[in-house]
């Protein structure tokens, strides 16, 4: 029962981080408004087409469900909706889950790092679609880091610090040497914040398996884009690693 709750739950909270995750680059102005659009802030008014403005019935909007019944496009002007939406939902609901086996219901683990976990799908999608990391949202991954490991605060700031110098060392080197920035501010400053929630040793596992996603990420678009020398979003790929070392280590 509790799972099912869990799934539910995960759904319900991936089909509110696609509206966030829509509604937070338009107010950011990362994105022009189209004149359809009705004024909005992060919670109102009721989820619309992103095309037409057209508002989605209740029944549409049910996680998953709702992309299956309209078919993957709008019901009014048949534009196609994007399948990151019930992805989302999706891998949302399995993190609920799989957090669940980890911590359990009663553990104040489970809900600090489920915020972690949603903020990281947001920071995903919001650099996946405009190669951007609003520097709030990496501030707030720092506090939760912080109030996940208050234990050892110190030591947990001491190796952000620690991450984050090597990092923009590497970066300035890199951009000495290419004359291109390799590395954004905004990865740099996920990856040393995220790097607080490991021990030291394990650190250049996150920089690791990040950068080894990234590249196999970019060799398989060029095989799917059939061009090169084109430009990925590093978070998602941080985010994915950050998470799963969480579950194996
Ligand atoms: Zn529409």
């Amino acid at each position: 029962m509790d799972i099912l709750l869990v799934m539910l739950l995960g759904l319900i909270f991936g089909s509110s981080l696609n509206s966030i995750g829509f509604r937070l680059p338009l107010i950011l102005n990362y994105e022009r408004k189209s004149p359809h659009l009705p004024s909005l802030n992060l919670f109102w008014p009721r989820s619309f087409c992103s095309s037409c403005g057209k508002q989605i019935s209740w029944i549409n909007l049910i996680p998953v469900y709702g992309f299956l019944r309209q078919r993957g496009s709008c019901n009014f002007c048949k534009k196609k909706i994007t399948l990151e939406y019930p992805f989302t939902e999706i891998i949302c609901s399995l993190l609920f889950i799989a957090l669940y086996f980890k911590f359990g219901l009663l553990s104040i683990n489970f809900y600090l790092h489920l915020i972690l976990f949603l903020n990281l799908i947001l920071i995903s999608k919001i650099d996946l679609n405009f190669f951007k990391i609003p520097f709030f949202l990496n501030l707030l991954i720092l506090f939760n880091v912080c109030l996940i490991n208050s234990d050892t605060i110190f030591q947990t700031l001491l190796f952000i610090l620690i991450t984050f110098l090597a990092l923009l060392f590497v970066s300035i080197v890199f951009k000495i040497l290419r004359s291109r920035e390799g590395l954004g501010m905004g990865d740099v400053l996920l990856i040393s914040f995220l790097s607080g929630l490991f021990e030291l040793e394990k650190i250049p596992l996150l920089i690791l398996f990040s950068s080894v996603s990234g590249i196999f990420f970019y060799v398989v678009m060029t095989y799917i884009k059939n061009k090169r020398n084109f430009e990925i979003a590093f978070g998602p790929h941080i985010a994915l690693s950050g998470i799963w070392l969480l579950f194996i280590l």
